[in-house]
C-alpha cells in the first residue's frame, strides 16, 4: 500500500501503474505502452525521414536533368508548334508566289512573243530602219525591267510575329521561382 501514491492511470490501457509522462504529448504511460508510444513516435519519424529522402531525390534528379522539367518540355511543345505555323505559312506564301509567278511569266512571255514576231517580220521583209530599231531594242529593254521588277520583293523583317512570344511569361515564372523554390517541383 505503501506503493499506492506512485501510481496513476495509464492513458492507454487506463490503468493505475507506475507511469512515465510524455514530455511531448504531456500524456501518461505504464512501462509497456511508454515503450508502445516510443514505437509509434518512431514510425511517424521514419514516415517524415522517407519523405525528405523522396524530396531530396526529386531535387537530385531536376539537378542532373533539367531539361526534364515541365518548363522545359512547354518550350519544346512551343518550339514546335511555332515551327509548324511558320511551315504552314511559308507552304501557303510558296503557293501564292508560284502560282502569280506563273501568271506573270505568261503574261511576259506574252508579250515577248509578240516582239519576237515583230523582230522575225522585219528580219524576213528586211524592211525596217532606225526608229524600228530602236522601238525593238526599247521594248527589249522594257520587257526586261518588268521581270526584274516582279522578283524585287521583299519580305519585311520586323512584322509583327504571329507566332506567340513567350518571353513575358518566363519572366514572370522565373522570378516566382527564385521566390519559392519548392515551385520547381510542384509541376
Ligand atoms: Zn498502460
Ligand atoms: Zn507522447
Amino acid at each position: 500500500m505503501a506503493m499506492a501514491n506512485n501510481k496513476t492511470q495509464c492513458f492507454k490501457c487506463g490503468k493505475n501503474k507506475i507511469t512515465y509522462s510524455c514530455e511531448g504529448c504531456l500524456k501518461h504511460f505504464c512501462l509497456l505502452d511508454l515503450i508502445e508510444h516510443r514505437k509509434i513516435l518512431n514510425d511517424e519519424l521514419n514516415h517524415i525521414i522517407n519523405n525528405y529522402d523522396q524530396f531530396k531525390q526529386t531535387i537530385n534528379e531536376q539537378k542532373q536533368n533539367p531539361h526534364n522539367h515541365s518548363l522545359i518540355r512547354q518550350i519544346d511543345r512551343w518550339e514546335t508548334n511555332s515551327i509548324e505555323k511558320i511551315q504552314q505559312k511559308a507552304q501557303e506564301y510558296r503557293e501564292i508566289v508560284i502560282k502569280s509567278l506563273q501568271t506573270f511569266i505568261n503574261d511576259i512571255e506574252n508579250k515577248f512573243n509578240d516582239l519576237n514576231e515583230q523582230v522575225k517580220q522585219f528580219h524576213i521583209e528586211n524592211e525596217f530602219n532606225e526608229i524600228n530599231l530602236n522601238y525593238l531594242r526599247n521594248q527589249l529593254i522594257e520587257i526586261k525591267k518588268e521581270r526584274n521588277n516582279s522578283l524585287k520583293i521583299s519580305i519585311p523583317q520586323d512584322s509583327s510575329p504571329f507566332i506567340t512570344d513567350i518571353s513575358s511569361f518566363l519572366s514572370k515564372k522565373t522570378i516566382k521561382t527564385t521566390e519559392n523554390t519548392i515551385d520547381l517541383f510542384t509541376n
